[in-house]
């Protein structure tokens, strides 16, 4: 059993806020436990944590070619500026630096919308004018004028590299998206002819083609630039090689011995076969209390879903969590079974679904400062149909939100009445969290899809379809009897308060993201939205007494979500699910783009508006991330480590100018020192 308020908080005094500009909350997170690790615990920790910041730079050049370049000449702008640090104009350049950092690059994290400066061109010309020639951060044969005349549009013109990932299916979205991943000229078609190509369809074990790689044109014909030792990004490939080696040394057992030594392989190699050797040893190890993710990992950042954006977790297990989630995983065969999913698409072995809950330590990359509350991996179809997945739920990070959330106004603003306030108190923080742990530990690894069916099939829609299958199945599970029999919850109204914030959210507060005028694009946005509105309009007269089973009712001029029907809603999202699995299963993009088109990317002008309005006067942030703690060695007279303290001393711009002075291997060179 769970209670509600599970805090693991350590100590009361800890200061979750850290800054706030734009439409962004950067917050610390607490690490509780970590006393509690061994010495060689701790220096894994340590050396998993390095080799995690020292990819920082390629997630960088992956979201945008000059991303890198740019953010060289913005840090040196603002460190050296020596005029009036309060005046307008340099106020909105340390606006714009700060988003630039949490977007790392010059794009938004999630819209993926370009950020447009508030400082005038004149002043940034200025600026640079100052700074000598062997401050800029010039490309080789580089001329200051070349530069300059390449970046001011890239920073300053709306229509210049507008989005990073496009997803509208109207347009060419390899073509049209701003991030890194493809070269110049490179067509949407021609990356998918690229592929289909190589692509066997009789082959049970396919590679994750594309993951390790940016396409570009030689020739006139496509080719790989692969990311290794070798090759593209490979000195800061080499530095967390290098800290992946030592990290092998004080390995907890052979197991975990055995898949660091194939990540580094696979590095060097950039062999994706190595790759899946790799994520089937890591899936397979469930023993190991420190654990990490380090590598290309998601495909969201690709408009074709291919490319793996690098990030990095490094973390260890909360036990104490952990029986909630190991719980639900033993229980996984029950749950297939009994999911309203047509007997074809349902697993008949669910394999090794592993779960736990976890102390994120270190975040980077992809994973930083924004992260996910909750991961599950490997993705390949295959691997996790053969081999398992294993499914985390990050605690200490949900538990920073919750805490830095408390007291600001939203529920007063949003929720409809007193009721309903307190079933969210009591019962939101745990059936959140459960819905993390059921997403991840069951939805992603439920279903099969049927034989010949290519996992791409669904192209711009998979990742948005896949989110909803995932959301879909924890939701209609976590209103089953089954998680009071197996001691996960203890009241069965609990779920109503998952249910309720849900829908509000994909109805109307996650409005708040989106600017006025624009669509929904984001996949996991979509998703949400997608469910919300399909129950929404499914249950039109469908609820008891032959009301609304979901209602948008108006109070004082305002607009609220009322929810008549808990029980039927719990059925129409186990139709949805049934639907959802079949369109992933059969491989029916026809089906899935209608349904996204449909309900997820519209939005009703004059609700978005509504809430906008109202939050505007909440000051919440619609975005948060995370800067991560500092782990110190303490080191003896010998040379060895007798300690690894862990503090936070930083804000977020020192975090920020200190990560780009010490872990940015793929900007050193070019970084000569100016002494003037
Ligand atoms: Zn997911």
């Amino acid at each position: 059993m769970v209670s509600v308020n599970s805090n693991a908080v350590e100590d009361k005094n800890f200061n979750f806020h850290v800054d706030r500009f734009g439409d962004i909350e950067v917050l610390r997170y607490e690490v509780p436990e970590y006393s509690r690790l061994t010495l060689d615990q701790k220096k894994m920790l340590y050396y998993l944590s390095e080799a995690a910041q020292m990819g920082r730079d390629i997630i960088w050049d992956q979201n945008g070619k000059y991303n890198l370049q740019i953010r060289q000449l913005l840090e040196k702008l603002y460190t050296k500026y020596n005029g009036d640090r309060n005046s307008a104009d340099f106020k909105a350049f340390e606006k714009y630096l700060k988003l630039v950092w949490f977007g790392n690059g010059l794009h938004h994290h999630y819209s993926t919308d370009k950020f447009q400066p508030e400082f005038s061109q004149a002043f940034f010309e200025e600026q640079v004018s100052k700074l000598h020639d062997c401050c800029l951060p010039l490309a080789p044969g580089q001329t200051r004028e070349q530069f300059m005349a390449t970046i001011i549009p890239v920073i300053f013109d709306p229509t210049v590299m507008p989005k990073r990932v496009n997803q509208d299916g109207s347009q060419d979205v390899v073509a049209t998206s701003a991030n890194n991943l493809y070269g110049e000229g490179v067509t949407q078609a021609e990356v998918e002819e690229f592929y289909n190509n190589m692509k066997d369809p009789s082959d049970p074990t396919p590679v994750s083609y594309g993951l390790n790689s940016k396409v570009i044109k030689e020739n006139g014909k496509l080719k790989e630039q692969r990311y290794k030792l070798t090759g593209l990004y490979g000195p800061a490939i080499a530095q967390i090689i290098y800290y992946l080696d030592k990290a092998k040394e004080v390995a907890e057992n052979d197991a975990q011995r055995a898949y660091i030594t194939k990540l580094i392989d696979y590095y060097i190699t950039g062999d994706l076969r190595l790759f899946d050797e790799y994520s089937i040893l890591w899936a397979e190890d469930t023993k190991s209390d420190i654990d990490f993710v380090n590598g290309f990992i998601e495909s969201y950042g690709d408009p074709l879903g291919m490319t793996g954006a690098w990030e990095s977790y490094v973390n260890f297990r909360n036990a104490k969590s952990s029986e909630r989630t190991e719980t639900i995983s033993k229980n996984a065969q029950w749950f297939e079974d009994h999911s309203p999913v047509d007997k074809r698409f349902k697993k008949d072995k669910v394999k090794g679904i592993s779960a736990k809950v976890i102390t994120a330590a270190m975040l980077s990359g992809d994973a930083f400062p924004a992260t996910a509350i909750g991961i599950n991996l490997p993705n390949s179809n295959w691997i996790r149909a053969q081999h398992g997945s294993k499914s985390v739920t990050l605690e200490n990070i949900t538990e920073a939100y919750d805490m830095a959330s408390h007291g600001n106004g939203f529920n007063e603003e949003f929720v409809i009445d007193a009721n309903t306030r307190k079933l969210l108190e009591d019962y939101l923080y745990i059936t959140d969290m459960l819905h993390t742990d059921l997403h991840e530990c069951l939805g992603h690894g439920s279903g099969k899809l049927l034989p010949g069916v290519d996992p791409d099939a669904l192209k711009e829609h998979g990742s948005t379809l896949e989110e909803a299958r995932a959301d879909l199945f924890a939701l209609y599970y976590l209103a089953d009897p089954k998680l009071i029999e197996i001691g996960i919850l203890d009241n069965p109204e609990a779920y109503k308060a998952e249910y309720y914030k849900y829908i509000l959210n994909g109805l109307m507060t996650q409005l708040n993201r989106i600017e006025f005028g624009k669509d929904v694009e984001e996949a996991h946005m979509r998703n949400r939205q997608l469910i919300a509105q399909w129950i929404y309009q499914h249950g039109k007269k469908k609820a008891k007494g032959g009301k609304d089973v979901i209602e948008l009712t108006k109070k004082g001029g305002k607009t609220f979500v009322k929810i008549n029907d808990y029980p039927k809603m719990r059925e129409l999202l186990g139709e949805l699910l049934a639907e959802v699995q079949r369109i992933k299963s059969e491989g029916d993009y026809k089906g899935g783009n209608e349904l996204v088109l449909k309900y997820a990317v519209k939005v009703d002008p004059k609700l978005h508006k509504e809430v906008l309005n109202r939050f505007s006067k909440l000051d919440i942030p619609p975005y948060r991330g995370f800067i991560n703690p500092v782990y110190t060695p303490v080191v003896n007279d010998k040379g060895e480590i007798t300690d690894v303290t862990i503090s936070y001393p930083e804000d977020y711009v020192q975090q920020m100018l200190r990560l780009s002075r010490d872990y940015s291997p793929l900007t050193k060179k070019s970084n000569s020192v100016c002494t003037k």
